[in-house]
C-alpha cells in the first residue's frame, strides 16, 4: 500500500527562472526593481520566507523599533524619501510597499517559501533550489542560471542570549527585542534591558514613559549622536517647492558629503572627534551626570556602528529619572533581577536582553557544487559580493558605517552589468578564480576587526568567507571607494572565468 501511496504521489514539479533572489527584505525588492529595469525581459522570482515583504523591518517588533540611519540614504537611489530622516519600521514598510506596487514586483515575490538547499550543477549551468512552503508544508523545487543572495546577515527566528548564571531562577520575564511577544504588557512595572547598542537606545526611551523604572545596563559605553529628526536642507528645498526626486538626490549628497567628512575625521583626529561626541552627550546631561562612566567608551569612533539619538529622546528619559544607567558586570541572575560584579542587585519584573544577534551565513541554506558540499569560510570573496569556486552567484551584503542599501543599490548595478555582458558573450557560467598574481596573496578575515568590530561579527567570523589584501579580493565596507570602483570593474580581467 505504501509503494502504492509512493507511486501515485506527483513528482516534485520543477519551475526555472534566469534569477531567483533569496528574501524580500530592502535588499531583495532592491534588486528585483534592478533586476526588472535594466534587464527587462529576465524571468525571476524572490523567494522569502516570511509572509510579507520587508526582512528587518518586518520582524522586529520591539515598541519604538526604528532606523538608526537616515533613510535618504538608506532608501533606494531611486524613490525619493519624503518623510523626516529617522523613520519607525512601519514608514519603512510602507515605502517598500510602495516600491513593490509602482514597480509591479508583487507578482514575483512568493511568500511563506523557505530555501533549503541550492545544489549547483556545472553539467547544466544550473542551480537547483530546494524549498518547502511554511504554510502547507509543500516541497518546491526551482531552477535558476543565477542567484541573487538577499538573506541578510543573522537569524530572524531567534537573537543571541548569552547565558548567565542563575537565568532559570529568575522569576520575571526575560524577552529578547527580536521575538517581542505580543502579550508583553509592561505599563507600571520595572524594566532592565541588557546592552546599549542601537536597540537598548530605541527600546529604553520607548518603554520609560509607561514603565515604572527602566535601567539600561551596559558592561561598556557606547557612543551617539543626537540631534533634531529633521534635515534643514530638506526642510530649505521643500520650502522653495523644489521637486522631491531633486531633494533626494540633492539631500544625499550633502549627507553622504558629510559622512565622508565625518569619517575621515575619526581616522585621522580620532580624540577630537571622540571628545565632541561626549561633549554633545554631557551638554544633554547636565554637568553633574557621570558622563565618564555611563558615556565614555573604550574603542575608537566608528569602530562599531555609531547609533543615531533622534531628538535626544534616549538622553531626555534619563534627565526625566524614568530611565537610568548602570555600567556594571552580571554577576549572575537572582529571583529577583540581577546581581552585578559590585554586588550590587538589581530588581526587575522584566529583564530585555538587548544582546544582539545570531550571523547566519546565506540564510541556513545547504550548498552544493556538483555534489561537493560547499563551505563558504573556504571561499575567498571578489569585492565583498561573489566567492571563488562558487559559479553564478551574488551576496549584497550592505554597509555598516553607511547606509546598508548604498551598497544593495551598487551590487545590483553590477550584476546587472554582469548578467547583461555573459548574455554579450554567449556564456552561462561566470565564476570568480585567484588569477596566477593572486596564488600567495594573504588571506585576512571578512571584515578587518580593528575597523569594525560588533560583537555578531566577532563571534562568527570563522563561518564568513575570506578576503585579500588586493582591490579586487578586498572587503573594504568603503562606499566613497566602492562608488567608483564597482561601475569601473573590468569584467573580462582574468578574476572571471567564464564557460
Ligand atoms: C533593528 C535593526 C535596525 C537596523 N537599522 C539599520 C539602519 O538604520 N541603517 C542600516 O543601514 N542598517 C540597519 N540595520 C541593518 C539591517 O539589517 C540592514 O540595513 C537591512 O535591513 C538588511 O536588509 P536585507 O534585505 O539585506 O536583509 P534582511 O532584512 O535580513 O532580510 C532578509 C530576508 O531574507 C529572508 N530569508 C533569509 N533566509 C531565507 C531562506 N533560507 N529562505 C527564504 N527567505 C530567507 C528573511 O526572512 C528576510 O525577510 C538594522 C538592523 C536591525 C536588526
Amino acid at each position: 500500500m505504501d509503494d502504492a501511496v509512493t507511486l501515485i504521489r506527483p513528482a516534485v514539479q520543477t519551475e526555472h527562472f534566469d534569477v531567483l533572489i533569496v528574501g524580500a527584505g530592502i535588499s531583495g525588492v532592491g534588486s528585483a526593481y534592478h533586476l526588472a529595469t535594466q534587464c527587462p525581459g529576465t524571468s525571476f522570482a524572490v523567494l522569502e520566507v516570511q509572509d510579507g515583504f520587508g526582512g528587518t523591518w518586518r520582524t522586529h517588533r520591539y515598541p519604538g523599533i526604528r532606523s538608526d540611519s537616515d533613510l535618504h540614504t538608506f532608501g533606494y537611489r531611486f524613490k525619493p524619501w519624503t518623510g523626516v530622516p529617522i523613520a519607525t519600521a512601519g514608514e519603512i514598510l510602507r515605502y517598500m510597499g510602495e516600491v513593490i506596487e509602482e514597480n509591479g514586483l508583487a507578482r514575483h515575490i512568493r511568500y511563506r517559501h523557505r530555501i533549503r538547499s541550492a545544489r549547483w550543477s556545472s553539467r547544466d549551468a544550473l542551480w537547483t533550489i530546494d524549498a518547502t512552503r511554511t504554510d502547507t508544508g509543500e516541497e518546491l523545487r526551482f531552477t535558476a542560471n543565477f542567484l541573487w543572495m538577499c538573506q541578510g546577515y543573522y537569524r530572524h527566528e531567534e537573537g543571541y542570549t548569552p547565558h548567565w548564571d542563575g537565568m532559570e531562577t529568575y522569576k520575571g520575564r526575560i524577552v529578547h527585542p527580536q521575538t517581542w511577544p505580543e502579550d508583553l504588557d509592561y505599563t507600571g512595572k520595572t524594566v532592565l534591558v541588557i546592552g546599549s547598542g542601537a536597540t537598548a537606545a530605541t527600546v529604553v526611551p520607548a518603554m520609560a514613559p509607561d514603565a515604572a523604572h527602566v535601567t539600561m545596563l551596559q558592561r561598556s559605553p557606547t557612543y551617539f549622536r543626537s540631534g533634531r529628526n529633521a534635515i534643514e536642507l530638506a526642510e530649505q528645498l521643500r520650502q522653495l517647492q523644489v521637486d522631491e526626486t531633486w531633494i533626494h538626490e540633492i539631500v544625499r549628497r550633502r549627507i553622504l558629503y558629510d559622512q565622508a567628512v565625518f569619517t575621515q575625521r575619526t581616522f585621522e583626529e580620532p580624540e577630537t572627534v571622540r571628545k565632541e561626541l561626549i561633549d554633545a552627550v554631557r551638554a544633554l546631561l547636565g554637568e553633574e551626570y557621570d558622563v565618564e562612566t555611563h558615556f565614555t567608551p573604550k574603542y575608537r569612533p566608528w569602530q562599531q556602528r555609531l547609533a543615531f539619538v533622534p531628538d535626544g529622546d534616549l538622553f531626555q528619559g534619563i534627565r526625566s529619572g524614568k530611565a537610568s544607567v548602570v555600567t556594571d558586570e552580571i554577576e549572575r541572575f537572582t529571583e529577583k533581577g540581577i546581581l552585578l560584579r559590585s554586588g550590587n542587585e538589581l530588581e526587575a519584573d522584566i529583564i530585555v536582553t538587548a544582546t544582539g544577534f545570531n550571523l547566519c551565513v546565506m540564510g541556513d541554506i545547504r550548498f552544493a557544487i556538483d555534489g561537493k558540499p560547499l563551505n563558504f569560510a573556504d571561499t575567498v570573496t571578489y569585492r565583498g559580493m561573489m566567492f571563488t569556486g562558487v559559479p553564478n552567484l551574488a551576496w549584497v551584503f550592505g554597509y555598516f558605517r553607511a547606509s546598508w542599501t548604498l551598497r544593495a543599490d551598487l551590487v545590483a548595478d553590477f550584476v546587472c552589468r554582469l548578467l547583461h555582458h555573459m548574455q554579450e558573450k554567449g556564456v552561462r557560467k561566470v565564476e570568480v578564480a585567484l588569477r596566477p598574481q593572486d596564488k600567495d596573496m594573504k588571506l585576512l578575515p571578512w571584515i578587518d576587526e580593528q575597523n569594525f568590530n560588533p560583537g555578531y561579527m566577532k563571534r562568527g567570523m570563522d563561518l564568513l568567507p575570506k578576503r585579500g589584501d588586493k582591490p579586487e579580493w578586498a572587503h573594504t565596507q568603503d562606499y566613497w571607494n566602492e562608488k567608483d570602483a564597482f561601475p569601473a570593474t573590468n569584467l573580462d580581467d582574468p578574476a572571471f572565468v567564464y564557460s
